[in-house]
């Protein structure tokens, strides 16, 4: 059934009591030509692909817990394509432009906002980067606005421009960044590709991978093993365990985030605005909370919880931006795990065992490309070759030296 005016009226004369489910709950089959291995944005968003563009039906998404209980349903729900690096900025640009024409495409309501993500510079060194980055992104065809004082203090009056230690000098805004809905996009693209026929299979973790002869041949799971021609990983903060049950060893570290939520108040900020002097960025969601976060917790961790330092330190800078906010309860909080790459940017790659192919390194800035990630891996995935857009993605890079070092703070994962 297509959601549309129409479903809803025609549905308002049963009390919403008819419904269909979003998505079925099928039995694992024994085998599929592909199976994609977690049900996160990306792992979904690749499945839809693969059906969608490349016809790619007999095929299964593999997920240990429910579809997106992972990062796809836990991060801050930032989008934007304001990268200075040639690698990136094509692949996010391409990510945005899928998100502005993402839910009319999977026919659901994923709330995207362009509402305009602004970076706050406080020197006069900052300032020459931001407009380096902005002339990089406008050369590039991408949206970007060099942003003065009084600007900056017109489009948030919140803000403490005179920040004692860090005064605000300017910005640099993109007026088509934003935020989405997160797990609606999960639940979007779940939808989109069980219609396309795609076995959505809950609660069945992968526990090892088969290859034969140099080649995958299926993976073992908590529901028994299912045979496949072509396996895909996209396990994000997982990734390194799971791609060593194919004897992978993998250039990521997995270290934990916070993210936090106040209480809903009257529309405070329309934007999302992130610090240029510390780790801090915040906008409002759609309910009144703001939602913030900060630096990764420092130390290397599967578990989905943060730490009370982070939370102190995230308060203090939030403050020092938003005084005003003092006044707020923060209501929420909680953590996820990250796929922390040593260049910060991500690999979408084949890998050396044939038919097995990787999906990793998102670090904390997965969400925005969920659209052209899961894109383009299917595209890698179908045509055994990557696409142009992430031909830079490599795995090998790191061996061979082509790095994509956007944030130039080179090896070192809770940099990024
Ligand atoms: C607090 C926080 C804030 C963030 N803020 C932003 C932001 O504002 N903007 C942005 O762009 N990015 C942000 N991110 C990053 C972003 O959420 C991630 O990079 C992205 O979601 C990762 O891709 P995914 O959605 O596929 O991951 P996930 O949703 O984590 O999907 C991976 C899936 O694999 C499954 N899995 C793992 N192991 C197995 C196994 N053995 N068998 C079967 N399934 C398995 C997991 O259960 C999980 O569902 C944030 C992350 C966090 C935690």
């Amino acid at each position: 059934m297509r959601y549309s005016v129409f479903s809803l009226i025609r549905n308002a004369f049963s009390g919403h009591t008819d419904w269909p489910a979003a998505w079925r709950e099928p039995e694992p089959r024994a085998y599929y030509d592909t199976i994609i291995v977690g049900g996160g944005g990306h792992g979904l968003a690749t499945a839809y692909y693969l059906a969608k563009e490349h016809g790619v039906t007999d095929l299964a998404v593999v997920e240990k817990g429910y579809l997106g209980s992972g990062n796809v349903g836990r991060n801050t729900t930032i989008i934007r394509s304001n990268y200075l690096m040639p690698a990136n900025t094509g692949f996010y640009e391409w990510s945005l432009k899928l998100w502005e024409g993402l839910e009319q495409d999977f026919n659901f309501n994923a709330m995207v906002s362009q509402r305009g993500v602004l970076n706050l510079f406080h020197s006069d060194a900052q300032r020459d980067a931001s407009a380096r980055r902005g002339n990089a992104m406008r050369l590039n065809g991408v949206d970007a606005e060099l942003l003065d004082r009084e600007q900056v203090r017109r489009m948030v009056p919140l803000l403490d421009m005179e920040n004692a230690r860090f005064p605000v000098k300017g910005g640099l805004l993109q007026p088509r960044g934003g935020t989405v809905r997160h797990d609606a996009v999960a639940w979007g693209y779940a939808r989109g590709a069980d219609q396309r026929g795609v076995d959505l299979l809950q609660n069945c973790e992968v526990t090892g991978i088969r290859v034969q002869d140099g080649r995958v041949v299926g993976v073992e799971t908590t529901r028994g093993f299912i045979g496949a021609r072509r396996v895909g990983l996209a396990c994000a903060g997982h990734s390194s365990h799971v791609a060593a049950m194919a004897g992978l060893r993998l250039p990521i570290e997995t270290h934990v985030l916070q993210a936090f939520v106040s209480e809903g108040v009257k529309p405070v900020l329309d934007q999302v605005v992130t610090y240029g002097a510390g780790h801090f960025y915040i906008s409002q969601s759609d309910k009144g909370g703001l939602v913030f976060g900060g630096d990764l917790d420092g130390y290397n961790s599967y578990a989905q919880r943060g730490n009370m330092p982070v939370v102190e330190e995230v308060m203090e800078m939030g403050l020092q931006l938003f005084p005003a906010f003092s006044r707020l309860r923060y209501v929420r909080q909680w953590g996820g795990v990250m796929d922390m790459s040593m260049d910060g940017s991500p690999i979408i790659d084949r890998t050396p065992i044939a038919g097995l192919y990787l999906n990793c390194g998102w670090c904390y800035g997965g969400f925005k490309a969920t659209p052209a990630s899961g894109w383009c891996f299917a595209w890698t995935i179908a045509k055994d070759e990557p696409h142009r857009l992430n031909a830079g993605f490599r795995l090998d890079r790191f061996a061979t030296g082509h790095v994509i070092d956007e944030k130039g703070a080179g090896t070192t994962p809770n940099l990024h």
